[in-house]
């Protein structure tokens, strides 16, 4: 039998397994950040009918400017964005490949603050970028000092910030960001994936961006929007790095039927949203009551929690899931990260976690 490892491999993903999550089936899956309520039945059938719609001339390439979908995130995001700063790809995920693709590569190098979201190094490494690893302050916080203080060290090309941070929840303040990107003459790209469970108030990055042409400000409707399974992230930056993207970029990269989907979700974005409020409540919940189970949490701005004082994080993994709830081993010695889902959802896993014997 013939394994990949018998192949004329490259040799830098030799030894290498696939990233992500165990794909098992739960009754409640807590494990990798999603929105875990439904799609309100009415919007899923504006959905429905765009796609319809468009299916009548899938016969045809889509229009690989995705001209209605940018025009459609950048009045989302407001702040005076026009549709020629957007860019958007199959999940932020690709968004941050095209990035790492055109501004790194072979003899770059990109600097990200651990833990913090594994596709950062994972797109390094597939793009030829080499990875820095940089560390944290305590309590898993990034402190202007320290980010720049690392940023003068290692001079990367890219500068990679999360927030809020993945895997933990710690946010990151605006003012630090700007720091940082004074700090650096490198791309400066901030994730903001969990941008809207933020507290209300929180800046954007987004607001930076007028005279920071080397930054880049990447979201996604993986999350807050419900809409995974869709596979649509996006970006706001300057004109130029779009530009920069579209030499990147496979052409008709996002398909008719993704543009007709996410532009008529983006078209029902309040309600989409309108349930943001109950997860974070069910966050704030997690974060009170853990603790007094013997978990300390770590502080979320996000629609997840880390937690502590897990003595062995595999064996607690193996018996929520015995009790059919998934939550995420993320590698952090003692933690897990669990995602806040519906009040019953977390309830169920308040009660697992007060049951199950401590480990
Ligand atoms: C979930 C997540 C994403 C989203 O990835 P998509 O490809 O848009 O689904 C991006 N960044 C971080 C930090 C995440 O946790």
């Amino acid at each position: 039998m013939v394994s990949l490892f018998d192949l004329p491999l490259r040799d830098d993903l030799k030894g290498l397994t696939p990233y992500g999550a165990p794909q098992i089936a739960a009754r409640v899956a807590l494990n990798v950040n999603e929105n875990t309520h439904a799609i309100p039945e009415d919007v899923a059938y504006a959905i429905v009918t765009a796609l319809a719609e468009s299916v009548m001339t899938a016969n045809r390439y889509p229009d690989r400017e995705f001209t209605d979908l940018r025009v459609a995130l950048a009045d989302y995001l407001g702040t005076g964005l026009g549709p020629e700063q957007i860019w958007a790809a199959n999940g932020s995920n690709e968004v941050l490949q095209h990035a790492l693709q055109a501004f790194g590569g072979a003899g770059r190098t990109a600097l990200g603050f651990e833990p913090s979201y594994s596709m950062y190094s994972i797109l390094a490494r597939s793009t030829g970028t080499t990875w820095i690893s940089g560390e944290r302050d305590e309590d898993f916080r990034l402190s202007a000092d320290t980010a720049v203080r690392q940023v003068a060290e290692h001079a990367p090309d890219l500068v990679f910030l999360c927030a809020p941070n993945n895997p933990t929840g710690t946010p990151l303040a605006i003012d630090t960001i700007a720091e940082i990107y004074d700090a650096t003459s490198g791309i400066v790209v901030v994730d903001e994936a969990y941008f809207e469970f933020t507290p209300a108030g929180t800046a954007s990055a987004t607001t930076l961006l007028p005279g920071r042409e080397r930054l880049i400000v990447s979201r996604t409707m993986s999350k807050a929007f419900a809409f995974a399974g869709a596979r649509l992230g996006y970006l706001a930056a300057d004109p130029a790095v779009v530009d920069a993207l579209r030499l990147v970029r496979l052409p008709y990269h996002l398909s008719t039927f993704t543009q007709a989907a996410a532009t008529a979700a983006l078209r029902h974005a309040q309600e989409l949203l309108a349930v943001v409020g109950d997860i974070t409540a069910q966050r704030d919940r997690i974060q009170t009551e853990l603790p007094d189970l013997g978990y300390p949490t770590v502080p979320s701005a996000a629609n997840f929690v880390l937690f502590g004082g897990v003595r062995d994080p595999a064996a607690t993994f193996e018996d929520l899931r015995a009790t059919g709830i998934l939550v995420r081993d993320v590698g952090i010695p003692h933690h897990l990260r669990v995602t806040a889902g519906t009040h019953a959802e977390t309830s169920e896993f308040l009660s697992a976690m007060s049951e199950i014997s401590p480990r």
